[in-house]
């Protein structure tokens, strides 16, 4: 393998400083997004920008953005990053990787006299996670003006509206009104991320390329059949409602694994009965369904069915039934382009990557409706994350890093539409 360009010692230290803010036990990190701990774990950041030579401030969105100017400024704009925020009970890589990465490919860039005509933007999203203010990707929807109305009313667990988080933060979401996107000045984003799973590790692979994020169809499904005596109502007279829902939930799991190799995931992972007595036949059951799958007809075709064996197993046992459509979010693809760089790039560093896709979402999902985007996932221990167990090697995440910087140099200095 040829030697690496990027500055691993430089990255690890990175990483290790990074994660002795909002530091839990020994491995674990609790960033909450706009919370003081992410401010300082934003400032740290913007330090290393601007050791890089990057211009950073933060936007109205509390998104820290880092600029490196391109001696063409019409050239659409190259994008890397990823978020620093984490969950209440986080790990040290989640988001983190993908934001020190890219700043290690633009230092490395720079340590190397390279000067692109596009200019380079290294972001760190705000609030990718969503937990505290219970929706996420904040950051990279307002970039891309996709926020929703009431967006600022939503309150954290302690009563703090996110209005008054950005406030505190040090943003004014007055100044929101002034702001618009400009559709086209993004080029290309890419996303280095852990993947926060554990098919790369089954394949004993240290990176893999994604093929793209897989869009889930999020269903509440209520049976209503009728209470009765469970020790006099006699077997072939019920209208049990949690019998037939478990029949649905075990016709679910077999629908999805039956094509062997597909991707294709169901869950159900929150049930409710009623009146949820030991010795009365349940009359009300509700229950959620996640189902996902990177080819949007196979999932569809599977919600078809699912519907049908709902259907029948109403018929059998005497219930009736509501469905609601929480989510309907489409798979969202990477673009050829950019995985055929990824590939090409890899080569030459004597890997081999296997294509997967990502059932979380990423910043990158929002992305996608703006530019062409492409990711890199890093193996990570037995699929442990949002958890201080997590955990990604070095020499993993070093070599996921040098792909992103080779893949950032490829398309910087080769792609025609980035020459200006
Ligand atoms: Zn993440």
């Amino acid at each position: 393998m040829p030697s690496k360009a990027i500055n691993a010692a430089r990255l690890h230290g990175h990483i290790h400083d990074l994660a002795q803010i909002g530091k839990i036990g020994e491995t674990g990190v609790c960033r909450l997004a706009l919370s003081k701990e992410d401010r300082a774990g934003v400032e740290l950041v913007k330090s290393w920008m601007e050791e890089a030579g990057m211009e950073a401030y933060i936007d109205p969105f509390a998104n820290l953005i880092g600029v490196w100017r391109g001696s063409d400024p019409q050239a659409p704009v190259l994008m890397l990053g990823s978020h620093v925020d984490s969950q209440p009970y986080g790990g040290r890589f989640d988001g983190a990787i993908g934001v020190l990465g890219a700043i290690e490919v633009v230092q490395t860039m720079r340590e190397e006299g390279l000067q692109p005509a596009c200019t380079i933007e290294v972001v760190a999203f705000c609030d990718e996670e969503g937990c505290r203010f219970n929706k996420g990707l904040f950051g990279v929807r307002g970039m891309t003006g996709k926020l929703e109305v009431d967006e600022l009313d939503r309150m954290d667990k302690n009563g703090v509206t996110r209005r008054e988080a950005l406030l505190e933060f040090g943003c004014d979401p007055a100044d929101f009104e002034g702001y618009a996107f400009q559709a086209g000045r993004i080029g290309a984003f890419l996303e280095l991320h852990i993947e926060q799973g554990p098919v790369l590790e089954s394949l004993n692979e240290p990176i893999g390329i994604v093929s793209g994020i897989s869009g889930p169809l999020w269903l509440t499904v209520e049976m209503t059949g009728f209470a009765g005596h469970a020790g006099s109502v006699p077997m072939s007279m019920r209208h049990d409602a949690l019998l037939g829902s478990a029949k649905i939930i075990v016709a679910l799991n077999e629908l999805v694994r039956r094509e062997p190799g597909a991707p294709t995931v169901g869950t159900v992972g929150s049930l409710s009965v009623f009146p949820d007595s030991r010795n009365i036949i349940p009359e009300k059951v509700s229950f959620t369904i996640d189902l996902r799958d990177i080819e949007i007809r196979r999932r569809n075709a599977h919600e078809t069915e699912l519907l049908s064996i709902i259907e029948n197993v109403a018929c059998e046992h005497g219930l009736t039934y509501t469905i609601r459509e929480d989510t309907n979010s489409e798979p969202r693809y990477c673009a050829d382009w950019i995985k055929e760089s990824l590939h090409q790039e890899a080569a030459l560093m004597g890997m081999k990557p296997p294509e997967l896709m990502s059932g979380p979402f990423h910043d990158s999902l929002a992305m996608s409706h703006v530019c062409d985007y492409g990711m890199i996932f890093v193996r990570c221990l037995e699929g442990i994350s949002h958890n201080p167990k997590e955990y990604a090697s070095p020499e993993d995440i070093s070599l996921g890093t040098e792909l992103l910087y080779r893949t950032a140099r490829r398309i910087v200095m080769e792609k025609e539409r980035f020459q200006g």
